[in-house]
């Protein structure tokens, strides 16, 4: 089964664990809930168990991707504090050690990006931007079917560019208006919040945006005209061929998309004002399969 790798997704709600073939077949999986607040020890011995019912004689490969940010020897050097103490976790050689097999670890967003860039929307492209806007906003860029790192496994996280709107809105990476603070689900909730006293969830504030709500239109146009102008400065000096976004803020469909593909085309240089903006080909599977790409990628 070389073709097959175990694949593990190490999320802050939950773990997931399976068999990826090269084709991105799932062939099967199991989930967990992360004991976000138990840390590494808690985490690995859950990764492990999984491992145990799902891997099969003759799977030689695992590949991981995980929140936080991932160093050279595959160690993880910077988390949120979500995952308690995740970050200093030789993740790669405590991995390697408990399954008895070589262990590919990357971030979770980059892994996303190389199934998109495989698999998925990006796919024959030979290069792409892809963000993951969720409960946070991450990046990945991919070129000639492969996911840059960067020096320090950093390449590609947009979501802390600046905003071009300065309002001292607080990032979780410690930093002052970066696109996360404006663009993630949770951003566009705060803010809601802050101009209603309300709360809503994020498919409620795109209900509330579609019958004429103008704060929630205008929640989801500033979150719009940010992450366009972002995409499109990013992308002058990315120069991606594709970009493509993916995650549950999707969700809001056009309202995001159209509004952002203007201000991005604004920003961007010569060429680069046609580059299609797409929504991504998989869904919350995408990080398990790259995961799994990954390791059959390094054999
Ligand atoms: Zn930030």
């Amino acid at each position: 089964m070389s073709d097959v790798a175990l694949a593990v997704d190490i999320g802050g709600t939950k773990i997931l664990v399976g068999l990826v073939a090269a084709d991105g077949t799932i062939i099967e999986s199991e989930q967990a809930p992360t004991p976000a607040r138990e840390g590494p020890d808690a985490i690995i011995a859950t990764v492990v168990r999984l491992a145990e019912n799902v891997r099969r004689p003759g799977v030689t490969r695992c590949g991981v991707g995980t929140a936080g940010i991932v160093g050279e020897d595959g160690e993880i050097t910077s988390a949120t504090d979500h995952l308690a103490n995740w970050a200093g976790t030789p993740l790669r050689q405590r991995l390697t050690e408990a399954l008895g097999m070589p262990v590919t670890v990357l971030n979770d967003v980059q892994a996303v990006g190389l199934c998109e860039t495989l698999l998925g929307a990006a796919k024959g492209k030979r290069s792409a931007l892809l963000l993951a806007l969720g409960t946070g906003v991450g990046g990945a860029i991919a070129r000639n079917g492969m996911v840059e790192r960067g020096t320090h496994g950093i390449a590609g996280s947009i979501g802390h560019h600046l905003s071009p709107i300065r309002r001292g809105r607080r990032c979780p990476c410690g930093g002052t208006d970066h696109l996360e603070a404006y663009a993630s689900g949770t951003a566009m909730e705060e803010e809601y919040r802050t101009r209603t006293g309300r709360d809503a969830r994020l498919r409620e504030i795109a209900t509330l945006a579609q019958s004429g709500d103008s704060d929630a239109n205008t929640v989801i146009a500033e979150a719009a005209e940010v992450l366009g102008a972002v995409i499109g400065s990013a992308n002058n000096v990315v120069d991606a061929e594709i970009v493509v976004m993916g995650g549950g803020v999707l969700a809001l469909g056009d309202m995001l998309l159209v509004p952002a593909r203007a201000a991005a085309k604004r920003e961007a240089l010569g060429a680069s004002k046609a580059v299609e903006i797409v929504p991504a080909q998989f869904g919350p599977r995408a990080c398990l399969i790259g995961a799994g790409l990954a390791a059959l990628t390094a054999a």
